[in-house]
């Protein structure tokens, strides 16, 4: 199926010179959120984006509670539901013989619990809410094809240095903000700071129209509409619907054979899947089936950090995967992005005065946030990727741990709220 991406040029390039703004380098997730969210408390803001394009849009996210409610109030949630899926469960199953170990009803029951939906959706779907919410802001300002390349800060604030076209601009602004990705930029302008690592794990991405599955995976899929995944050694494959349910969305994890220090694939265009395709054939025939007939399955190479790090100095705050690239076994990479921006808005007031410790309070609170959610994606790799006794001993547990236990194991990730202090809703 054909990846879409979202052509950025359709924002309308806008600029509104003002020394107290705020800057974002980033027009990803992280980087709309916090516009919205700094928009909202009355800053006036300015977004640098390097791309025209935002390239990783041709793929599925899952949107956990707590995201969705800080996305309700920035006013995205609405825009996002006619083209999102509610799944009835999470369900986890065997790979080889296809049985389910574990149910977690998610649907109306999630929404109650967690006071807010669960949902999977297109990531173009999402990046476009973002977008068109961004573009009926007032005080919001972004300009494209704008990569930030210095900055330096001096008693009146942030000089930010910006190459637009093949021109280099100097902006003026109160506090910068990378929300730069994976590779930030602001963030390894300091040396001492540790890089984004290679964690040996390929990401295969693919997205099929739910008409032309095989019937042969379709026996598969549990009754209803949800998000399965399937766990056996060393890889995972994770199905959901989104685009209102037409389009089945597919990621594959599996170890990185080759295991070189590059971040792209080369992918041979004659044979996309065939070396991945390895890696299930001892699988369920109805997913070796869908390895085979789905595609082409776009690979992503895995990086993480090992430490957060949220502040450069007063004024150059990191947020989303510019602070901590996680990898997405708990699917909670966004999540944290949307977090820290709402975060980081609600904890900066209007006296400048008080940024520097505000911002540490803002720091303090997302590292202990971000190091639970990175324990948690820690577990599940291991349950997803086990093999032997250790197989063995997962399914035991989770045939004798009740549904209710394992949902209420969840309450810490989904019930929280990144608005209010401890994140008690
Ligand atoms: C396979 C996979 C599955 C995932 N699934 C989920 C999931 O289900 N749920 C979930 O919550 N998370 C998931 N994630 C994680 C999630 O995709 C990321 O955490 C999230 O997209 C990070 O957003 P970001 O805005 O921080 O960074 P990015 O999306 O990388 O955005 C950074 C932006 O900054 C721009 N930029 C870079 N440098 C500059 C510069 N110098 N100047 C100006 N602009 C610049 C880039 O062009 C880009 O637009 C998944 C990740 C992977 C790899």
């Amino acid at each position: 199926m054909q990846t879409p991406v979202i052509d950025l040029k359709t924002a309308r390039n806008r600029r509104i010179p003002n020394p107290d703004q705020i800057i974002i380098a980033g027009a990803g997730i992280a980087g709309l959120t916090l516009a919205l969210a700094l928009s909202g408390r009355g800053f006036a803001v300015q977004i640098f984006e390097k791309s025209t394009v935002l390239a990783e849009a041709g793929a599925g996210i899952q949107l956990s509670p707590n995201a969705t409610r800080l996305l309700g109030r920035l006013g995205v949630l609405d825009r996002l539901l006619p083209s999102s899926v509610q799944p009835d469960a999470v369900c986890l199953q065997d790979g080889v013989s296809g049985d389910q170990l574990l149910r977690l009803p998610m649907g109306a029951g999630a929404a109650e619990r967690w006071h807010s939906p669960y949902i999977v959706c297109h990531r173009a779907d999402l990046q476009c809410a973002l977008l068109d919410e961004v573009q009926s802001r007032s005080n919001i300002a972004m300009q494209l094809e704008s990569a930030v390349t210095h900055h330096r800060s001096d008693a009146q604030g942030m000089m930010v240095r910006v190459q637009y076209n093949d021109r280099i601009e100097e902006h003026r602004g109160a506090l910068l903000i990378g929300a730069d990705g994976v590779w930030s930029n602001m963030r390894n302008a300091v040396s001492d700071l540790e890089r984004a690592r290679y964690t040996g794990s390929i990401a295969w991405r693919a997205s099929v129209l739910v008409s032309r599955l095989p019937t042969s995976f379709t026996t598969l899929l549990p009754e209803g509409t949800n998000v399965v995944a399937w766990t056996g050694s060393n890889a995972h494959l994770i199905a959901y619907p989104v685009r209102s349910g037409e389009i089945m969305n597919f990621v594959a994890v599996t170890r990185d054979r080759k295991n070189t220090r590059r971040w792209d694939v080369e992918v041979n265009p004659e044979a996309p899947s065939r070396s991945f395709a390895t890696d299930f054939h001892r699988w369920h025939p109805g997913i070796r089936d869908l390895v085979l007939s789905a595609g082409p399955w776009t690979p992503w190479r895995l990086f993480e950090m090992k430490r957060c790090r949220f502040l450069q100095d007063d004024r150059l705050v990191l947020i989303g995967d510019a602070a901590h690239a996680m990898t997405p076994y708990a699917a909670q990479g966004a999540a944290m992005a949307i977090e820290d921006a709402c975060s980081l808005a609600v904890t900066l007031g209007p006296r400048k005065e008080n940024w520097p410790s505000e911002l540490e309070t803002y720091a303090r609170n997302r590292t202990k946030r971000i190091e639970a959610v990175v324990r948690r994606g820690a577990l599940n790799q291991l349950a997803y990727h086990a093999k032997g006794p250790v197989a063995l001993a997962r399914n035991l547990l989770l045939r004798n741990r009740s549904a209710e236990k394992f949902v209420a194991g969840f309450d810490w990730l989904y019930g929280f709220d990144a608005e209010k202090p401890g994140g008690d809703i």
